[in-house]
């Protein structure tokens, strides 16, 4: 079991363990904000895990590789050398130049000057944005399947989630169609996340088109959180920044946490109009003052020196991919081929009993000591469905997927 699980994921707000439990009464009553959103779907399951020696967990969100040693050595470097201050509020003017460079590869362009916001992690930039272009009431629609973090964050900024349900059968692609449905014309706000946690699903550049025309059409504003992008196995990312019209009403968000294995140094950036970083730099420079040097310089380094490692990393999640997908299918559980991300969102209603994600997860974990997340963690619309992490090595799939095996016999 990997200790160092994902925190962003697990540790979702709950009350439990609190000085009001352990220590006596308290006189801190959570604001209505807070207590109005639920404990962390994921948490029990690693607690389970913790407490045994013998589990495989395909439960993390977060890459089994250290961060590349450029990065690292950058990092130790500037200590040496007495870089402790603070920096700029908008992060070094060098990291955001080099962000500026390095997202060209996406068709995206942004002035360093203005346009960059570098944060504490992409987690950060979530919340920023969130506090930043979220009013009382407002409706922030998302779809789902859904990263754990939106929808807390949504209820933490005062605002509205309106989920808007993606399918198995497309792909967990979204469509204009879904938005529809659920009423996401009438939204403030959309939140994007493709590649995406948890369906590994992208969008192909005629879905993202539709989705840009659909945006345009009802005036949504769009947080596009590509925190994947670099760990994309078919076709190229696609992002909705870059479709007419489209730039001045979306924030990009990005991060070193997933593509360079850099989870714990807690980097990540947001791009978009001068306006909205200058509103999201108001919050952060007041909530954060800035992001942490150490991480900014290892950051540089990684953007300047690391290609090659991560491009070796990306192939080694695409062939962890390959053989999960055609191992799953062998096994007879129907899963959309996951085009990005470290996850596979695959259906076990079929070999769960009553159907039950929950119960089948549980099970699995308690016969057999694999971990995966039940897909109810995810939102409305992971029913009957769990996810896999593939950012484990090879032996361990190759184990896990063995007991997957028993347990289903
Ligand atoms: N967005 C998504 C979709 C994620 O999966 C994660 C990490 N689990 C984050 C944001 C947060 O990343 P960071 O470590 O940069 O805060």
């Amino acid at each position: 079991m990997n200790g160092n699980d994902d925190r962003a994921e697990t540790d979702g707000g709950t009350a439990e363990g609190s000085a009001r439990t352990e220590g006596g009464p308290s006189r801190f009553a959570p604001a209505d904000r807070v207590e109005s959103v639920p404990p962390s779907g994921i948490r029990e399951f690693f607690e389970v895990a913790e407490n045994r020696d013998d589990v495989i967990s395909l439960g993390v969100g977060e890459p089994d590789f250290t961060a590349p040693w450029a990065a690292r050595s950058a990092a130790i470097d500037s200590l040496e050398r007495g870089r402790t201050s603070y920096t700029a509020n908008r992060g070094m003017l060098d990291l955001r130049e080099a962000i500026a460079g390095r997202v060209t590869r996406y068709g995206q362009s942004y002035d360093p000057d203005t346009e960059i916001l570098v944060t504490t992690g992409a987690s950060e930039a979530v919340d920023l944005a969130f506090r930043a272009f979220v009013n009382p009431g407002d409706t922030v629609a998302l779809p789902t399947p859904t990263y754990v973090s939106y929808e807390p964050g949504v209820r933490f900024a005062g605002g509205e989630p309106l989920p808007v349900h993606t399918h198995h059968e497309d792909d967990w692609a979204l469509t204009p169609e879904a938005l529809l449905e659920a009423g996401a014309d009438e939204a403030d706000v959309l939140v994007l996340c493709y590649p995406n946690n948890p369906t590994g699903a992208t969008m192909d550049a005629d879905e993202m088109d539709a989705v840009a025309d659909f945006c345009r059409e009802h005036d949504l504003l769009v947080i596009a959180d590509e925190i994947y992008a670099a760990l994309t196995y078919e076709g190229d990312h696609q992002s909705i920044a870059t479709r007419p019209g489209m730039r001045e009403r979306t924030v990009v968000i990005n991060g070193f946490s997933k593509a360079y294995a850099m989870t714990g140094l807690r980097l990540g950036y947001a791009m978009g109009p001068e306006t909205a970083i200058d509103a999201m730099t108001k919050v952060h420079q007041y909530a954060m003052l800035s992001a942490p040097t150490t991480a900014q310089h290892a950051a540089l380094a990684a953007i300047e020196r690391c290609d090659d490692e991560v491009e070796r990393m990306r192939r080694e999640y695409d062939r962890r991919r390959r053989y999960v997908v055609s191992r799953l299918r062998e096994l007879g559980i129907d899963v959309a081929e996951p085009g990005g991300a470290f996850y596979a969102f695959p259906r076990v209603a079929d070999v769960a009993p009553e159907g039950d994600a929950r119960a089948f997860a549980t099970e699995l974990l308690e016969a057999e000591g694999v971990a995966a997340v039940p897909g109810t963690a995810f939102g409305a619309g992971g029913e009957g469905h769990i996810r896999i992490s593939y950012a484990t090595g090879l032996d361990d799939l190759k184990e896990a997927m063995a007991r997957l095996e028993r347990f289903l016999s």
